[in-house]
């Protein structure tokens, strides 16, 4: 019998109640769903309503300033979990930090720019794409994508003036980084978009001249595109907030009223669901131990080294539990590593989409209990091969 309406991809039968074994397990994107059981839990004390007259002008202005009340729950849970110092920081809101990432590199190039050059923007491989994406697609004559930071750290050309973006923890691979080039003709953006306890230890707040956050990543509310940075220097604060005013005229006020009591739950450390954090640590560490144990008698691939690191957020050391695995396949002849596993019913973001080797693919873990589940049944069967064969 043919199915009466159309099923999602990997499910067929009358009634689409039947999943295929033939299905690939689809780790490719970092849509962040892991944390939807936790706003289950907190269904009632998370739910926004908003009457149809309610916040309809382009301002702020009608009622309390929602704006500001967002920023004080922000510059709180920066000093809670002590990732960040928001204190004396100003503050510009993003559709997502998406927004934010051409806004950073646009206020800091009017700083640096000359009027002959255009200003290098770099981020070491291998580096979330997004930045070299945007560079490039923007176009501006005031900057100028130039790949891999580790290219230019011997560079003499005493005119060059670099934007360099440090992702930390670094999506792809989890590691906590700092800037790579140095000296007067270097600024920085610090992405932390991934720099809270459910991804990584937290050893100390981070305190940089600019540093973005998102809400994607925190709460798993990507479909909400909420992001913030913290600035120190007022007139970066202007130019990054000029541009998003002619950008998008500010954040959805829609969006400002959900992430306010997001972020309130959050700080109350949550009801049903308790405290994010724990929960989300929980999650992504069972998943990294998991994997961690199917690819432990691998030769054909291998995953990424994380060291248990001390978090003053939970006042002890603890192991890795990053949000995505970064896999290298070993064998000389299984350079393209996408297509191996790709073959194998594997879909993962090939290693040279982070302007690194072909050898190398990001599997994501931040994805719902089912897609993880289905993706190391994928992986299992991979390995149980190759030990078949041996
Ligand atoms: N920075 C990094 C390092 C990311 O991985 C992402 C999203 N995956 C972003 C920024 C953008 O996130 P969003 O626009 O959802 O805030």
């Amino acid at each position: 019998k043919k199915p009466t309406c159309e099923c999602f991809s990997c499910y067929g039968g009358s009634d689409c109640s039947q999943f295929s074994p033939r299905c690939p397990a689809d780790a490719e994107s970092g849509d962040p769903l892991f944390l939807e059981p936790y706003w289950t839990q907190e269904a009632t004390q998370s739910a926004v309503l908003v009457a149809g007259w309610h916040r309809m002008s382009y301002d702020m202005a009608d009622g309390s300033s929602i704006s500001s009340e967002l920023e004080w729950h922000i510059r709180r849970l920066h000093a809670v979990v002590g990732n960040a110092v928001a204190e004396g920081k100003f503050i510009v809101f993003g559709t997502g930090s998406t927004q934010l990432l051409n806004a950073a590199v646009h206020g800091l190039s009017l700083d640096t720019s000359s009027s002959s050059t255009p200003v290098s923007v770099v981020a070491s491989a291998p580096y979330y794409s997004g930045y070299r994406e945007q560079t490039t697609f923007f176009a501006s004559t005031n900057y100028k994508w130039q790949g891999d930071s580790y290219q230019w750290m011997n560079a003499s050309n005493p005119s060059m003036k670099f934007i360099e973006f440090v992702t930390s923890p670094n999506n792809p691979d989890g590691r906590l980084r700092e800037a790579v080039l140095g000296g007067p003709f270097v600024k920085t953006i610090h992405d932390h978009a991934y720099y809270w306890p459910h991804y990584t230890a937290i050893p100390a707040p981070v305190d940089e001249d600019i540093m973005l956050f998102t809400m994607s990543k925190l709460t798993g509310h990507a479909g909400s595109r909420f992001g913030w940075a913290l600035i120190k220097d007022e007139s970066l604060y202007e130019r990054v907030s000029r541009y998003v005013d002619l950008n998008t005229m500010g954040v959805s006020h829609d969006t400002q009223l959900r992430a306010l009591k997001l972020l309130k739950v959050v700080l109350q450390g949550g009801g049903g669901g308790g405290e994010i954090f724990g929960y989300g640590y929980q999650v992504m560490r069972d998943r990294w131990m998991k994997l961690s144990k199917v690819l432990s008698t691998s030769k054909r691939i291998s995953l990424q080294k994380l060291a248990p690191q001390y978090c003053t957020y939970f006042r002890k050391i603890r192991g890795p539990s990053p949000a995505y695995a970064w896999l290298r396949c070993e064998m000389e002849e299984e350079r393209d590593c996408h297509a191996i596993l790709k073959a194998a019913g594997i879909i993962g973001r090939s290693g040279t989409k982070f302007g690194f080797e072909s050898r190398f693919v990001r599997l994501s873990l931040l994805k719902s209990k089912y897609d993880f589940n289905w993706l190391l049944q994928r992986i299992t069967a991979f390995v149980a091969e190759e030990s078949a064969k041996s």
